[in-house]
Formats: structure tokens, sequence, C-alpha cells
């Protein structure tokens, strides 16, 4: 034995927490404790939500309710085993099927979550001989998967093709494999990338593509399959996205040719080493993806109130950070003149989050519109911020 260790192992852990504190970089979750569509309840009152990304409003549909539960009856609560041993059901088929024919790609892989599908599919792509190139505001879980996979890993600025161009001409020749990673609306912004110019450059310089669809799936294009579908993009690329989202579950998934996802079922290790998603989730979103394409009306509303907060904000004159989507970014100062608008918004009954680094570089309110919201609540949210923002001038 050696000298004995007097001191707390752990101990490191409250220092940082003191600085995370210091640095007003310290996160807590609000629990709702009950649900009524946009209205919850959060600290024993009710509020509007503007935060949710429940964008259609299915998460509450009865529908999906109803399927969830015939599921539970039929195959029970859990999968019992990853998908490979005991946990495949037709259900898991089923809804990659659907998935497949909306987004116009041969197959689809469900995940547990979009996060691991992220981890899963880009170190199945791409290794230590690699080359990723990503949007620097692309979603934190995209950034972690090509951590994992080794790969050399270049950022270009937010949504500048000239900048991308200029990597893929500089360092493409000298790697292996090209992967170009992106979001189609940014989460923390909501604007939408050039798709179209960063498709044409992937063909030119060789390059696989992976886009991200969270925050479009059941937003854009026609039948609410997602940006690519809004933009008209019929080359084939990898599309992955989430069933917590617009489609009210839970679960992610990854879209592609055939060869791809027969080879994600083979190597991609967050799908082979875990549990199969479970009855419940997957009945759920199948029955969502079966309700998006067929009421358009809901989009319909999603997009009339988006506009209509549009048109109150800009007479507002608050900074409005560029969006094509259901999220709205309002940029008012540092991180506490920010989370001073949002508890000025919680006490007139709004629940709009303040987004700090270093989630984002810039501290703002972030909003999130939903079909559901009716016109009234969308005047009440513009009141609101009207009000606090002048209280906070005071
Ligand atoms: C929410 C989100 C994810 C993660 O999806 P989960 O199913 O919640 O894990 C991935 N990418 C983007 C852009 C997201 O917004």
């Amino acid at each position: 034995m050696g000298q004995t260790q007097t001191s707390n192992p752990y101990a490191w852990i409250g220092d940082d927490l003191a600085a995370i504190h210091r640095a007003g970089w310290y996160r807590s979750p609000r629990a709702v404790c009950a649900t009524r569509g946009p209205e919850v309840i959060m600290d024993g009152r009710t509020v509007l939500q503007f935060a949710s990304n429940d964008y259609l409003g299915l998460s509450r549909d009865p529908r999906l309710a109803e399927a969830a539960t015939a599921a539970i009856a039929e195959f029970g609560t859990g999968a019992t085993g990853s998908r490979l041993t005991s946990g495949d059901r037709d259900l898991h088929h089923r809804l990659e099927g659907a998935l497949a024919r909306w987004k116009g790609t041969e197959d689809c892989l469900l995940f547990g979550s979009g996060y691991l599908a992220n981890l899963g599919v880009i170190p199945t792509l791409v290794g230590q001989r690699d080359l990723v190139l990503s949007d620097q505001y692309n979603h934190a879980s995209l950034r972690s998967g090509v951590e994992l996979s080794g790969a050399t890993h270049r950022y270009y600025a937010h949504g500048d093709m000239e900048a991308l161009e200029s990597l893929l001409d500089r360092e493409r020749a000298e790697y292996r494999r090209c992967l170009l990673v992106s979001d189609s609306v940014f989460s923390m912004d909501g604007d939408l990338a050039p798709l179209g110019r960063l498709v044409a450059l992937a063909e030119h310089y060789s390059g696989m593509v992976l886009i991200d669809e969270a925050h479009c799936t059941g937003v854009l294009g026609g039948s609410g399959a997602g940006a690519l579908e809004h933009w008209g993009i019929t080359v084939p690329v990898i599309q992955m996205g989430t069933l917590s989202k617009a489609l009210g579950s839970v679960g992610g998934y990854v879209c592609g040719g055939a060869e791809l996802i027969d080879y994600l079922r083979n190597r991609s290790r967050t799908w082979i080493y875990t549990t199969g998603n479970t009855p419940a989730d997957a009945a759920a979103a199948l029955r969502a993806v079966e309700i998006v394409p067929t009421e358009p009306e809901r989009r319909a509303r999603l997009w009339q109130r988006i506009e209509q907060l549009r048109r109150g904000l800009a007479a507002l004159e608050v900074t409005v950070l560029p969006h094509d989507a259901g999220i709205f970014c309002l940029a008012v100062g540092d991180i506490e003149t920010t989370a001073r608008l949002s508890q000025g918004l919680f006490e007139r009954g709004i629940f709009a989050p303040a987004i700090r680094p270093p989630t984002v570089p810039t501290s703002r309110i972030r909003l999130s519109l939903m079909a559901t919201h009716t016109p009234e609540m969308i005047d009440q949210l513009l009141a609101g911020i009207a009000e606090s923002l002048s209280a906070l001038m005071d």
C-alpha cells in the first residue's frame, strides 16, 4: 500500500458545478405537471407552451394513443431484446416501410432516438482515413457522431457554401471518403440550410451526404416529408430524423439506399447492441406517419400561426434571427437580459425558455409554434413580449 488517499475523489464535481453557476451556464429541467395541448401546468400555474417540438399537436392525438394501447395489448410494453435477437416486431418493419415510402428512399432503419441514430450512422460511414465537413451550428448529436467515428472534422461557417467549397477544394483529395453533414432546419436557430447547393457540391467532390430532418419532418414539403421534399431534391442522400418531434412519439430513423440500410443492420453499434423500439412508440409513430401526409390542414394551420407571429414580431421591432419554419429566436442581449425576459414572459403566463451558451454561441429566447396554438394564443404571446420588453427597459 502506498500513501493513504484522504481527499474526496468526487470533490471536483462540486467545484465544476460551482464554475458552471459562476458562468451563468447552470441549467436544470422544469417539470410540466399536466398538459392540455399548448396549455401546460408548471410551477403550479397554467402557462402557454412555446417550447414544444410537438409541431402538429400529434402527441395528444387520440388516434396515436389508441394505436399505442393496442400495440401494448398485442405485444406487451417492452421489445424484450435487440432487433437481431428477440426484439424484432412486424410493427418495426411496417413503420420502416412507411417512413421509407414517405421519404422516397429504398429502405429505413429505426433507432432508439434521433441522437442514437446519429451516433450509429456516422461512425458506420467514416473512420480515421476520412473527412467530415459540418455546418458550425449542426446539432450536438451530429457532432458526437463524428467524434465517435475518429474521422477528421472540419466546420464551415453557418450556411456558407463558399466556405464549404473551399474546404472541399483544399482537403477532399487527401482523404478516402468524405461526408457532408447538415441539419436541414437548424434546431437552435430555425433557418434552413441551402441544401440544393450542398448536394451539388457533394456530387462534384464525390462526397456522401447526411441530412438531419428532425425539425422539418411533418412541417415542410407538400406531404410534410421535410426539407428535401420542400426543395424538390431527388438525388439520393442519407436522411435521418426523429419520431419524437412532429410525429409525437419517441425514436429515431435513418432512411437511404437498400445497401446502406443493410450495412447499418450489420455494422451500426447503436442499433445492434440495444433493445428495439417499444411496441407502443412504434405503433404511435406509424399512426402519425399515416396521418401527416393525409391531413395537410394541420401543416396549413401551423404555417398560418408562423405568418401571424412573423408579422407581429416585425411590428415590435425586436431582433428575430433568420428563420424558415416553426422556430423563432429573439436576440435581446446578454445571458442575464435574456433570462429576465424569459422570466417576465413566464410571469405573464408564457413559457419560452432562454437558450444560452454553451448550447448556442449567443443567448436568445427560443419560441416554437404548434398547429394547436390558436390565433388568440399568438396574440397573447405578442402582448407578453411587448410588455416584458418594456418592463426590461424600466
Ligand atoms: C432533436 C434533435 C435530434 C435528436 O432527436 P431525439 O429523437 O430527440 O434524440 C437530432 N438532431 C436534431 C437536429 C434535433 O433537433
